[in-house]
């Protein structure tokens, strides 16, 4: 293939981080070229189709706090696709809804009003949040989430039905091993700040259709490029700066948004990426598991999303706005779930729901999908790269980066993925004035 010449960014990966990368640099007139290696866009957020119905790869969750995510969906026209919905947590013998009254008053009304929960986990929740909010949430070292409520004096019984659901279900890391630090950075974007930023984001469309179409027809309009099924292979210096194997270009700034996991093949040929190579190669992953089902009508859910048991069972949710009767199940991180025959797995699930919401429709049809690396363990003093690379005009953006500023590092989630993009994308704006 003859060597192309690129005037635009180059961004390699389409993944929610690579794609507000994209936006936000065409938005203020940088073009881009955007390099997907799969056939769509979107990453581990995507859509699949399922014998003609579009749901997604996994069910995904958003919170009010997922500033930069709201902002990107509004700016691109979707945002009007999530409902929001007050923060109800509901297990089997456990209930905490928050009222709307300012922060931090929600919490704690909340907490003192939650169903299942001693009057002695009331308080030492209440107290574990006041010293958190005395520290403003900046631990003096890291520890794993188990160490912390230890130390904290936190009853096994709080634990079990509040901590531990929480963590799992926000670092995709069980307690045992997730960062404290990270932890609390999640309790402080969802509880210290304005009462809003606790709500429950549920989208009611694909994945799909909430980001990548509409920032395909953004990209359009604004002089981009996008490039599928088109794998960048590695990334070499040049006189004109970089060039990219498998497109065969050269352009003067890339960033880089693959999955972590891909980074080391692709950064292999230059000695300054050495280092970053060696400590991101210690990254380890944690699966998620969706199993999708199609009842013959819709089953009611007295709550928007619930726990099927503790953190070693499935949440559910009601996904009618896909078709009638869709209802999608999911399991987070390792464990034993994930060696059980797909049959018997999906008989057991049935049987936690129904015990929650009665009797089910008839199940017309199912689907397991299962995200091997749907995330990166987020363990205590984790390596977390900033968007800058040692090399000028080489950029790194993705759900692993650390963020402007590290005390609000965020897990891999969305909002970790298009925070980086975003920020990315403003340094190298910055870099080009
Ligand atoms: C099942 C599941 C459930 C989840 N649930 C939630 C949730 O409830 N809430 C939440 O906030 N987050 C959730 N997450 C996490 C969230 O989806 C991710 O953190 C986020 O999508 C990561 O985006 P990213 O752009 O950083 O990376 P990715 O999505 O991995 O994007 C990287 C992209 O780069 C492409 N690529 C890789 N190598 C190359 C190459 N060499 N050349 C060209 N392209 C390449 C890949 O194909 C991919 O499209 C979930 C994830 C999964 C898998």
């Amino acid at each position: 293939m003859p060597e192309v010449q690129s005037d635009k960014v180059a961004i390699v990966g389409g993944g929610w981080a690579g794609i507000a990368c994209a936006v936000e640099l065409a938005g203020q007139g940088v073009p881009v070229g955007l390099f997907e290696s799969a056939r769509q866009l979107g990453g581990r957020a995507r859509r699949v189709d399922w014998d003609g119905l579009a749901i997604d790869n996994g069910q995904h969750l958003m919170i009010g706090a997922y500033r930069e995510t709201l902002r990107l969906l509004k700016r691109l026209g979707t945002f009007d696709r999530l409902e929001r919905k007050k923060l109800e947590l509901v297990l089997p013998g456990f209930r905490l809804r928050l009222p709307r009254l300012p922060s931090p008053l929600h919490l704690g009304i909340g907490l003192l009003a939650a169903n299942g929960l001693h009057l002695r986990d009331k308080f030492a929740a209440a107290s574990f949040m006041r010293y958190l909010q005395a520290l403003n949430f900046k631990l003096p070292f890291d520890s794993s989430v188990e160490e912390l409520l230890a130390q904290q004096k936190q009853p096994d019984n709080l634990v079990e039905k509040l901590w531990a659901p929480l963590c799992i279900a926000s670092l995709n890391t069980p307690i045992a091993k997730a960062s404290a630090q990270v932890f609390c950075n999640v309790l402080r974007e969802s509880f210290a700040g304005p009462r809003e930023n606790s709500d429950l984001l549920l989208n009611r469309a694909d994945l799909g259709y909430l980001l990548p179409d509409a920032a395909t027809t953004f990209l359009g309009h604004h002089k981009s490029e996008i490039h599928l099924g088109c794998t960048v292979e590695a990334v070499s210096r040049v006189q004109e700066g970089f060039h990219l194997t498998g497109p065969a270009i050269t352009c003067e700034q890339i960033v880089l948004a693959p999955h972590p996991a891909r980074l080391s093949a692709l950064l292999a040929g230059l000695p300054e990426m050495t280092d970053f190579i060696r400590r991101i190669s210690d990254y380890t992953w944690q699966p998620i598991l969706t199993l999708w089902l199609r009842f013959s009508a819709t089953p009611h859910f007295p709550y928007p999303m619930l726990a099927l048991g503790d953190s070693s069972s499935p949440w559910a949710f009601e996904r009618s706005d896909i078709a009638p009767g869709i209802v999608s199940l999911v399991m987070s991180a390792d464990g034993p779930h994930l060696e059980q025959p797909a049959e018997q797995l999906r008989d057991q699930y049935l049987a936690l729901l129904a015990r929650q919401i009665g009797p089910l429709p008839e199940l017309i049809n199912w689907k397991t999908i299962i995200e091997k690396r749907a995330t990166y363990t987020c363990i205590p003093n984790q390596f977390r790269p900033g968007n800058r690379t040692p090399i000028d005009g080489l950029y790194l953006a993705g759900d692993y980066t650390a963020g402007v500023d590290p005390t609000a590092t965020y897990p891999a989630t969305l909002e970790g993925a298009v925070r980086s993009g975003v920020e990315c994308a403003r340094l190298i704006l910055a870099d080009r004035k």
